[in-house]
């Protein structure tokens, strides 16, 4: 299976902030034999605070052409309306990719779907960001609908009430789900919106190449520290180039069954991990109240009360042997942190 590698900076900042990224992404990509497939960056960007950077607007519609020019990469960008999809075609823009906010608007995808009916147009989709495979899905065929040949969906991450070790839960069922769904649609991964995070992002990218995703969309940024947006999970392109070429992508011939079962068990380990973490922070809490309020750390007659809550399953004997371990070990842990 051919990968399909998008990079490029958040958002559009400034005509040399474009062009030094461009530069560095083409430089590294050739240095380390990759196929950049498509140059990306945010001109419009929707933000949640009304004071954040909101990219450079119609501005960076000639520099991006510049981009495009000069290191032969196409360039793709976020449209949130029918303007833009006008703007763009005006500046030889023809890869666009409808983001998550949008995403969540039927009527507005329907309208942008009307307005690149029968351009040529590639078009990616973001899932919305609420884990509804089928607004998602119905997204993707508007597009198809409207006689676009090049429609893909990219997985993103859903923001989730309930906190995560990742900015955004994962839920890696649902884009497996619409694997099984559409198995000729190439869908993508976003490991940086969806972690959030730099460190996170090489074992995540790992990950969704495991589960036989048709390539990554990555944020990348000659200087991240100083991004307008996202600087915590903009990655710098030599580091970029590192983490492709280091990508095991052997998956080719994984049963789509077994990827199910393995992607819903890492939704599992994901949240285990992710309550695991908030629960020692919590101790941590405690031990303070406890400290200030001079209350001895172990309190057996409580954690007796939990042990008996959560060790009923004599059906099952060798559950019931590893929960009492696991709880045992929970509380020796919680008891040493507290110390
Ligand atoms: C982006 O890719 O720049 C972006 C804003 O992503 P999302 O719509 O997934 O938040
Ligand atoms: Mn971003």
């Amino acid at each position: 299976m051919e990968r399909i590698w998008i990079a490029g900076p958040c958002a559009a900042e400034s005509h040399d902030q474009l062009l030094d990224t461009a530069a560095q992404i083409a430089e590294q990509a050739q240095e380390k034999s990759i196929t950049l497939n498509y140059f990306r960056a945010g001109a419009w960007k929707v933000r949640s605070a009304p004071d954040s950077f909101a990219g450079a607007g119609d501005a960076a519609l000639p520099w991006l052409q510049e981009v495009q020019n000069t290191y032969h990469i196409p360039v793709c960008v976020e449209i949130l309306n029918a303007k833009h999809v006008e703007l763009c075609a005006k500046h030889g823009i023809h890869v666009v990719w409808v983001g998550a906010r949008t995403s969540v608007n039927p009527v507005e995808v329907q309208k942008i779907a009307d307005a690149v009916k029968h351009s040529g147009f590639t078009v990616m989709v973001k899932n919305p960001m609420i884990p509804d495979l089928k607004l998602w899905i119905g997204n993707i065929e508007r597009f198809l609908k409207a006689d676009i040949q090049n429609v893909m969906a990219i997985h993103r991450g859903f923001p989730d009430v309930r906190e995560n070790i990742y900015r955004n839960s994962p839920y890696w069922n649902i884009p497996i789900e619409l694997k099984v769904r559409m198995p000729e649609l190439p869908i993508l991964c976003d490991p940086s919106h969806l972690c959030g995070k730099v460190e996170w992002i090489p074992e995540v990218a790992q990950l969704a190449m495991n589960y036989g995703f048709n390539g990554l969309m990555i944020e990348c940024h000659p200087n991240p520290g100083q991004a307008l947006s996202d600087a915590d999970q903009q990655m710098l392109p030599s580091d970029w180039a590192d983490m492709i070429s280091h990508l095991d992508l052997r998956n080719d011939s994984a049963d789509l069954e077994l990827i199910k079962q393995r992607s819903t068990l890492e939704n599992i380990d994901n949240q285990i991990s992710t309550l695991l973490y908030q629960r020692m922070k919590m101790v941590d809490e405690i031990a303070e109240i406890k400290r200030k309020n001079h209350i001895s750390v172990v309190q057996p007659q409580q954690w007796q009360q939990v042990v008996k809550r959560y060790t009923k399953h004599p059906e099952d004997p060798s559950y019931q042997t590893f929960i009492e371990h696991f709880l045992e070990l929970l509380h020796q842990s919680s008891i040493e942190r507290q110390k």
